[in-house]
């Protein structure tokens, strides 16, 4: 066997033992909630979208994704089978695909989810929850033509960022829906 067939060899045995382990949606009803490798940052920004809890830091090391995984009951979310074949890591999903949709197809199928937890509850860049946030209080922070045609806002603790629906909220939430497990 030459190495590279070697390589392959126990690149497909690790794919086999990885899959071989299931995931189960919470007992108590609640969302999962995730923690994402560093190379999944797109996939971490739609979950957040549809409203999921998920940390995610391109500073991450695998350690830490490890232990935050284990520590705070969170689905491990990665593309690495180095790390999930790791014993410790006892939740995660390993994405098969590059592709984006495809990604977010398959957490929903693995995790039962029918229905989206919340769509723009949370702040994409911190994951924390927005608040509602009266209309007057962001007069002077948002463009006339989105304080003059918008009548929700909310705001994240964290960042301070604003968000209000607007008409690429439909798009996403279009596109989401039609990913949801059947
Ligand atoms: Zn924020």
């Amino acid at each position: 066997m030459t190495k590279a067939e070697s390589r392959k060899n126990a690149a497909t045995l690790r794919q086999r033992q990885i899959r071989s382990k299931a995931i189960r949606p919470p007992s108590d009803g609640s969302s999962p909630r995730f923690v994402a490798d560093v190379m999944l940052g797109r996939l971490a920004k739609w979950l957040r979208i549809a409203g999921f809890d998920v940390l995610y830091s391109n500073r991450f090391a695998d350690d830490e994704l490890v232990a935050l995984s284990a520590s705070e009951d969170r689905i491990l979310l990665s593309r690495d089978t180095r790390l999930l074949v790791r014993r410790v890591v006892k939740r995660f999903i390993f994405l098969e695909s590059e592709q984006i949709q495809a990604q977010i197809r398959q957490v929903f199928e693995v995790t039962g989810t029918h229905t989206l937890p919340g769509v723009l509850t949370r702040c994409l860049s911190c994951n924390d929850v927005l608040l509602e946030t009266p209309r007057e209080r962001v007069r002077e922070r948002v463009p006339p033509f989105v304080f003059a045609t918008q009548v929700q806002f909310k705001t994240c603790p964290r960042c301070s960022r604003i968000y209000w629906a607007g008409t690429h909220r439909q798009s996403v939430v279009r596109i989401l829906g039609k990913l949801l497990s059947s």
